[in-house]
Order: C-alpha cells, then structure tokens, then sequence
C-alpha cells in the first residue's frame, strides 16, 4: 500500500462515532481482520457491487451513493433475519475527490453507526469506472436463519412497506427530473433512500415467525419466484391487496402503479411467508415495530396442469396480466 493510500484510509475510514464493537479483534490496518464468534450463533456473509453507468447514475451524489450502498447489503442481511455486525469496503476510483471523499464517508458512517456495524477492512485501488463494492457480515442465532426453500403450501404471503415507489422514482430520475412537488420528491427518495428493514427481519428470524424470506431487489414477481422456485410452491396475488403508496397512484395511476409494484426494482422492502396458525401471533409481534407490512396472497401447490408460478386475481376473480413480460420501465 502506497502512503496516499494509507492516508486516504485513515482520512476518510476510521470515522466511526460509536464506541469500537467488541466482538472485533483486530480492525483496519492489518492485513485481515479478526472476529469473534459464538459456539450458539451463526453468520451470514454477503457481498454486493455497485458499478457507475451500471448500477448507479454518474449524478448520483456521494452521500445517495454510500447510503444506498450499505442499506443494500443491510437489506440482505435483514432478509435473512441477521443482526448486521461487520462490513468491509472496497473501493475502486479513477481519481481521488477529496470532497467527494468526505462526502461519501460521512453519510457511509452514519448508516453504518446507527445499525451499530463497524468497518473491519477494505481494499482502495485506482481504476477506470468508479465501482464499490461491501461486503456484510451479520450474526443469527442458531436455527433462526429466514431461508428461500422453506416456505410451505398454504402459507399466507406478505411484503413490508409498499411497492413500486422506487421504480418510479427511478423513472422520474431518468427523465432528468429533479422534484417538483411533494409526490416527486417522495418517490425519488425512497429510490435513493430505501429503508433496509433490519429490524422486521430480526424480529421474523428470533420469533420464528416466518417460514422464508427474501428481500425485493429485482420486483415482487422475480424475487417471490426465488421463494417459489426454491420451495417447490405456486402462489395466488390479491392485486387489490398490494400496498400502494398514494404518491405512487397519483403519479402513475392505478394499473401502471400495480405493474410497478409487480416489476419495478429495488424497493428493498422484505417478503415473507408465514403459516396460517401464526397469521394472529405475526400481529401481535409485529405491532409495535412501526414496520407496516401486508398480506398480499397465500402459497398454493403446483399443479400439473397450470405451470404458472404465480396467478393472479381481483375481487377473487382470476386475472390474467400478459403485460408483465417484457414490461421496460427502464426504457
Ligand atoms: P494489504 O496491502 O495488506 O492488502 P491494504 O493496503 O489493502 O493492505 O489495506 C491496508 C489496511 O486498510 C487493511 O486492513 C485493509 O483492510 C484496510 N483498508 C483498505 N482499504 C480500505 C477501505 N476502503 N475501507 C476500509 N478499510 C480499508
Ligand atoms: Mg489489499
């Protein structure tokens, strides 16, 4: 490591606020770190990379960036049902922007402050296209782990928040839009800024609550057809039970809303499913975590004469949404 890196870590990388974890031994400036793990607990380790032009837009500013960063990593952990413990950074740039810097280390730090993660190492290159990329480490008591291939027939499926706020807020950012009334902003925040539903995951995971879990990164549809693929389940969706937000509806209408909320990325908000006895104990656990969360429909048995993984229906009639493929909103 040259001295221009080594200061740049130590500039912008030890910036933590929060007392040091104690579960870390060794932290940054050795050639690994070192951390300590119970016999009784588990970890789940995760890496996801973020490339300019790919993943984010050049305009991104660095605070959006760093938050987005970790609360991505964090949103994985958490649909795992993880307590988020130790992240390491890698990061590649094709120049050093002091003020960029600074910008992306403070909001970095916050985040990971206020979930009480710490910074354990990293890597910092020079290269052409600005690319990041964390890798989260995150700790769950034995046998409590929110996996995809454990979902069972008959289990009711829900999703936290509401969905498709981030697509539109995409799209809005695409258009080269920057907001003009209070819709606008609301739907280009939760694009930039999504909520990784930490807390929801832990309390699913250590009640033992929920049979599977996934986050949605990729839409509703691709990611509960990860649960479904894995479980070997089909599922029927209330489209009149997907939790929409106003703002959403307002800027999108209704039926371009709902495809949204099918298809759009990146809401970050956790599906899961949980068996029928346990549909009162979930509302009485969830009650006071201030997460809202929705019962969208209910996992079926595949049939040999209906392929379909997921089937539709409205008011209990069955529905058939031939625009959910090849539906672009990027385009
Ligand atoms: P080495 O040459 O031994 O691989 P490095 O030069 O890559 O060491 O890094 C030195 C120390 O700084 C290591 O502890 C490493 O984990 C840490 N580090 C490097 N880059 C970062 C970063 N972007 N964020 C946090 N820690 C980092
Ligand atoms: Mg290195």
């Amino acid at each position: 490591m040259s001295n221009g890196e080594f200061e740049i870590i130590q500039r912008y990388f030890t910036l933590s606020k929060r007392p040091p974890r104690k579960d870390v031994i060794v932290s940054i400036g050795d050639d690994c770190a070192i951390t300590e793990h119970r016999q009784s607990q588990r970890i789940a380790i995760t890496t996801d990379t973020m490339v300019e032009h790919t993943h984010f837009l050049p305009t991104i500013s660095a605070a959006d960036l760093a938050y987005k960063l970790v609360a991505t990593n964090l949103s994985d952990l958490a649909a795992m049902g993880a307590e988020p413990a130790w992240f390491s950074l890698a990061l590649t740039l094709p120049n050093i922007d002091e003020q960029w810097l600074s910008e992306f280390s403070e909001s970095f730090f916050a985040i990971l402050d206020h979930y009480n993660v710490e910074l354990i190492g990293g890597d910092t290159t020079k290269g052409q296209v600005k690319t990041l990329t964390v890798t989260a480490q995150g700790i769950i008591p034995k046998g409590k782990a929110l996996c995809r291939h454990s979902a069972r027939v008959g289990d009711w499926i829900y999703v936290s928040g509401s969905l498709g706020d981030s697509a539109a807020g995409l799209e809005l950012l695409l258009k080269g839009k920057t907001a003009v009334n209070l819709t606008e902003e609301f739907l280009i925040k939760r694009h930039l800024r999504p909520t990784p539903r930490v807390l929801l995951g832990l309390e699913l995971s250590s009640s033992l609550l929920a049979n599977a879990a996934i986050d949605i990164s990729d839409g509703l549809v691709a990611d509960l057809g990860h649960i479904l693929e894995r479980s070997d389940c089909s599922a029927v969706i209330d489209l009149d039970k997907l939790p929409l937000s106003p703002e959403l509806i307002s800027y999108a209408g209704r039926e371009k809303a709902e495809i949204f909320a099918l298809t759009g990325g990146e809401d970050y908000e956790l599906c899961f499913t949980v068996s029928h006895d346990k549909k009162d104990k979930l509302n009485r656990y969830l009650a006071n975590i201030g997460v809202p969360y929705t019962c969208i429909g209910q996992l079926r048995a595949i049939h040999s004469n209906n392929k379909q993984r997921i089937n539709f229906q409205r008011d209990g009639q069955k529905v058939i949404l031939d625009n959910l493929v090849g539906f672009d909103h990027f385009k």
